[in-house]
C-alpha cells in the first residue's frame, strides 16, 4: 500500500474525532424539549470529550446526573445521534468530583500531572463496569469462550493471545470488558480498541512523540485489543502492533484480541501478524440460540426492575415472541426490549403480543435482508436510471439525488457503518455518506415529494 492511501485514512480517523458541533446540540436541545427543561437541566450540560462512538459529558452534580438519565436519557440520545449517526452511548462526569479531584491534585503539587493522567485514564482505559461477568449470560454459543475467558483470568499466560471472534453484536467486546474488569483488581490493564490505539499511534508521530507511545503500550501487563480486523491495510500500524506483541510477549504480559473472523481470514494484514494472532487459544462465539435469547431478556428485565425499582410486566408469550422474531444479534435483542420495556412504561400497561408486533412493525421488517446492493438496484429502477449512473461521480441532480437517497436507505436499513457504504458507492468517502444522510434527512421534513418517494422505496424493499 502507498504512503498516500495510509494517510488519508488516517485523516478519516482524526476527523471523526471532531465532528459534533456542541452548540448546535443544545439549540435542538432547547427546541425539542422546550424552553424551561432546557433551562434547568439540558443547558448546564458539557461536552467533554468525543469519540468515534461515544461521548463524555459534564454534569455539575450527581442528583443532576441521576435526574437527567432518568427523565431524558433516551430522548437527548435520540437528539445526539442525529447530529453523530456513529454515537452508541454517552457517558456522563460529575464535575463536582474532577473538580475537587483537581484541587486535591493541586494540594499535592502534581499540577503537571493532571492533564496527562486525566487524558490517559480517559484515553486508554475505558473499561465499562456495566459488562462483567456476572451479567454476561452463558449459551451454547458462548460456552467456550466465556470458560477460556474465565480462565484467563484465573491463570494469564496460560493461552498467550487468547483470541475471540465472532460476528457483530454477539458480546465480543462484553467479554473482553469483562476480563479486563477482573484482572485490574489484580494487575495493570490496558484496555482498547483498534481504533484508538490507531488514533494514539498517528497523533504520536504527528506530535513526533512515539517514544512514549511505545513505553505506554509496551509497559502493561495485560494488553486488551477490540476489533483487530481494523488494521486492514494499514501498513505503519500493523508494523507498530507487531512489534508492540513481540515485546509484550516476551515480558510474559497477557494479550487478548477480539476480531470479527477468524485470524486466518483477516484481510490485508501481514502473514506474520496472522500467525503471532493464532499462536494461542482461537475461541469463537456463535449466533445465539432460542433458549440464550430468553435467558438474556429475562435477565435483562430482572436487573432492569432492580436497578430502576419498577415492575414491568412482560409475560412470557411477549418473551418468546420478541426471542422468536429478532433473528438479529444481541445487541439487536436488547434493543428491541428495551423498547419494548420504555413502551410499556410510558403507557402503564402489561403488553400483549399484538401490542408488540405494532410496536416492533418497523424493526422486524428491517431485519428482513436487506443488502446495499438492493438498495442501489431498488433506487435506480425506481429513478430510471442506470446503476452505473448513479454511482458515477456526475453530480447532476438527477443522478446525484437518487444517489444520496441509495445512501440514506443504507444507512438506515442496514447495519453497514458510513465508511463500507462509502466504499460501496464506488469508493466515495464516508464524510460524503454523511452529507447524504444530513440531505435527505431534511428534505424528508420540508418535501412531501421526497417523504412519498421514500416510502414508496421502502415498501419496494421489504415487500420481497
Ligand atoms: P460485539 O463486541 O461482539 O459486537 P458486544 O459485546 O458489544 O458485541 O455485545 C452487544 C450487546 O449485547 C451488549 O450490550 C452486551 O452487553 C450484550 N450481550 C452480548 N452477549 C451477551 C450475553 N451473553 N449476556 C448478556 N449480554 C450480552
Ligand atoms: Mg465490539
Amino acid at each position: 500500500m502507498d504512503k498516500k492511501s495510509t494517510q488519508s485514512e488516517n485523516y478519516f480517523v482524526l476527523e471523526e474525532e471532531k465532528t459534533l458541533n456542541w452548540s448546535e446540540v443544545q439549540n435542538a436541545f432547547e427546541k425539542s424539549f422546550g424552553k424551561e427543561i432546557y433551562s434547568s437541566w439540558l443547558s448546564n450540560i458539557t461536552l467533554l470529550k468525543e469519540y468515534n462512538d461515544y461521548l463524555v459529558l459534564g454534569v455539575p452534580t450527581r442528583f443532576f446526573r441521576d435526574w437527567i438519565v432518568s427523565r431524558y436519557l433516551d430522548k437527548i440520545l435520540q437528539q445526539i445521534k442525529s447530529f453523530k449517526l456513529s454515537l452508541i452511548r454517552v457517558e456522563f462526569k460529575i464535575l463536582e468530583d474532577a473538580k475537587s479531584a483537581i484541587i486535591e491534585n493541586v494540594k499535592n503539587k502534581d499540577i503537571n500531572l493532571v492533564s496527562e493522567i486525566k487524558d490517559s485514564i480517559l484515553n486508554y482505559n475505558r473499561l465499562n463496569p456495566n459488562l462483567n461477568f456476572d451479567n454476561f449470560v452463558k449459551g451454547a454459543s458462548n460456552e467456550i469462550a466465556l470458560t477460556s475467558s474465565k480462565k484467563v483470568c484465573e491463570q494469564t499466560n496460560r493461552y498467550n493471545p487468547l483470541y475471540i471472534y465472532g460476528g457483530v453484536g454477539l458480546g465480543k467486546t462484553h467479554l473482553l470488558n469483562a476480563i479486563g474488569l477482573e484482572l485490574k483488581k489484580k494487575t495493570n490493564v490496558m484496555f482498547i480498541s483498534t481504533e484508538r490505539f490507531m488514533y494514539h499511534f498517528i497523533k504520536s508521530i504527528k506530535k513526533n512523540d512515539m517514544v512514549n507511545f511505545k513505553d505506554f503500550f509496551r509497559k502493561s501487563s495485560v494488553f486488551i485489543i477490540d476489533d483487530i480486523q481494523f488494521i486492514s491495510g494499514k501498513e505503519g500500524l500493523q508494523e507498530e502492533f507487531f512489534h508492540t506483541f513481540n515485546s509484550l510477549i516476551e515480558k510474559s504480559s497477557q494479550i487478548i484480541v477480539s476480531a470479527d473472523r477468524p485470524p486466518s481470514k483477516l484481510d490485508r494484514v501481514q502473514e506474520r501478524i496472522k500467525s503471532r494472532l493464532s499462536g494461542g487459544l482461537i475461541v469463537d462465539i456463535d449466533n445465539p440460540d432460542l433458549e440464550l435469547k430468553i435467558k438474556i431478556i429475562k435477565k435483562r428485565i430482572n436487573d432492569n426492575q432492580d436497578q430502576f425499582g419498577e415492575k414491568y410486566n412482560i409475560s412470557d408469550d411477549v418473551i418468546n415472541f420478541i426471542a422468536n422474531e429478532c433473528k438479529t444479534n444481541i445487541r439487536g435483542l436488547i434493543g428491541i426490549l428495551n423498547r419494548v420495556i420504555t413502551f410499556g412504561r410510558i403507557h402503564k400497561k402489561t403488553l400483549s403480543t399484538n401490542d408488540c408486533k405494532n410496536i416492533l412493525k418497523d424493526v422486524f421488517s428491517q431485519a428482513r435482508i436487506i443488502t446495499v446492493d438492493k438498495i442501489q438496484n431498488t433506487v435506480s429502477g425506481f429513478f430510471n436510471i442506470s446503476l452505473n449512473e448513479m454511482l458515477s461521480q456526475r453530480r447532476s441532480r438527477p443522478l446525484a439525488r437518487p444517489r444520496q437517497i441509495a445512501m440514506y436507505l443504507s444507512k438506515k436499513l442496514t447495519t453497514r457503518s458510513l465508511p463500507e457504504i462509502g466504499r460501496r458507492f464506488a469508493n466515495r468517502d464516508h464524510t460524503t455518506v454523511i452529507h447524504a444522510v444530513k440531505t435527505i434527512t431534511k428534505l424528508l421534513q420540508e418535501n412531501e415529494e421526497m417523504s412519498k418517494n421514500i416510502n414508496q422505496i421502502t415498501s419496494l424493499l421489504l415487500k420481497e
